[in-house]
């Protein structure tokens, strides 16, 4: 007998990349999608068209719609008919939190329960129900937790008798948008199925015009995009504006956001070296002349870049380091600011600017000499 899976098929990427997921493992699926109200009818008209691809290329997959409408038109959301405008901007913004429903996912999940129990008890199967909670999920959604679904899991099988033949899958528990979608990618890779098609049938946005376009500025939107963009992809979903013009739109609103949260994490200094490329004084930082054991990590990101062994006493009055660790992936851009032409080094994995690299180090170490900022490191004292 193959194995048994229930989920909510909401029409959005983490849900749709569950199901091909589950199908590439070998589940047989019944997708649940919910009728309550929203503003638009889209995601359900797409996931819809994605489970009739799957059933024509042979996929043991059910499709019920639920309609939880009357019950919902009591709830205060802006995702809901009735409800404020859907903001735009930055999915981690306080004002995102117009677009939570009330306990939305509690709802759904019990139907869920409820359902996977009912399929238990005809098939005589044991019945996962997969969830699409990543830990990328932001706190302005707390009934995205994974802690809210262990407790609502150990509510739910406290309240019903064969519980034991049902229970919760998070398959995406460690993962974030992109490498949720990596694994879709994968799956369809593996099922002979076509990513794109498939992807170009969910939708992100909240709020979408009459031809189903989104803008790409809503939060979830910009979150998608960077996702595909992370992946060198280019989403098949059709947007009002270009691809080129809601990706850069994207990374600009990323940048902003990166940027505000360094304000408010670095000091003036630090800030100044690291994000905008600037140096400190030489014999003024405050690891220039520090000797003690232990690591050198980006100040912006936390990422490791040297340890005090490649530290060495170069006089110039920066941190000097002759390599870099293994790890560490310093990105190296030419600088040729000030008249000259320097090799600039970056942080590889935020692009915090760190200093120049020169090839005047020590000859036993290869030659180079990572002249750093202190501004741009922060030191962690370790013992041996
Ligand atoms: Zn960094």
């Amino acid at each position: 007998m193959s194995k048994r899976a229930v989920m909510a098929l909401s029409g959005g990427m983490d849900s749709t990349s569950v199901l091909v997921r589950l199908l590439a493992d070998g589940y047989k699926v019944s997708c649940v999608s919910y009728l309550y109200g929203q503003k638009h009818s889209i995601e359900l008209e797409r996931a819809k068209k994605n489970i009739a691809y799957l059933q024509s290329k042979g996929h043991d997959v059910v499709h019920e719609i639920v309609d939880l409408t009357s019950a919902m038109n009591l709830f205060e959301s802006a995702l809901l008919e009735g409800g404020s405008d859907v903001p735009e901007g930055h999915y981690e913004e306080e004002q995102m939190k117009a677009t939570v429903v009330p306990n939305r996912n509690a709802i759904f999940a019990s139907i869920l329960y409820g359902y996977a129990l009912s399929v238990s008890m005809r098939e005589g199967a044991n019945v996962s129900i997969a969830l699409g909670v990543h830990s990328g999920d932001h706190e302005i959604y707390p009934d995205c937790r994974p802690e809210f679904y262990t407790a609502l899991e150990h509510a739910f099988m406290i309240g019903n008798w064969d519980s034991e033949k049902v229970s919760f899958m998070l398959p995406y528990l460690e993962g974030d948008k992109t490498s949720i979608l990596k694994d879709a990618l994968n799956a369809c890779d593996s099922l002979g199925l076509n990513f794109d098609r498939i992807f170009e049938n969910t939708i992100t946005s909240y709020n979408p015009d009459g031809d189903g376009r989104s803008s790409g500025r809503s939060g979830s939107d910009v979150e998608r995009i960077l996702a595909f963009h992370a992946l060198d992809l280019v989403d098949p979903i059709e947007y009002v504006e270009p691809w080129t013009v809601v990706l850069e739109a994207a990374l600009a609103t990323e940048r902003a956001h990166k940027d505000a949260y360094y304000k408010e994490k670095l000091s003036e200094l630090q800030y100044h070296v690291s994000r905008l490329s600037g140096t400190e004084q030489a014999f003024t930082g405050m690891y220039w002349d520090e000797k003690r054991k232990g690591r050198y990590t980006c100040v912006c990101c936390e990422h490791l870049l040297f340890s005090s062994e490649m530290k060495f006493d170069s006089g110039c009055g920066w941190p000097s380091f002759h390599s870099e660790d293994r790890r560490a992936a310093i990105d190296h851009v030419e600088d040729r600011t000030y008249g000259m032409v320097r090799t600039e080094v970056r942080c590889s994995k935020c692009d915090a600017h760190l200093g120049h690299v020169f090839d005047d180090g020590p000859r036993e170490h290869g030659g180079q000499r990572y002249c750093i900022n202190s501004a741009s490191i922060n030191f962690e004292e370790m013992e041996e």
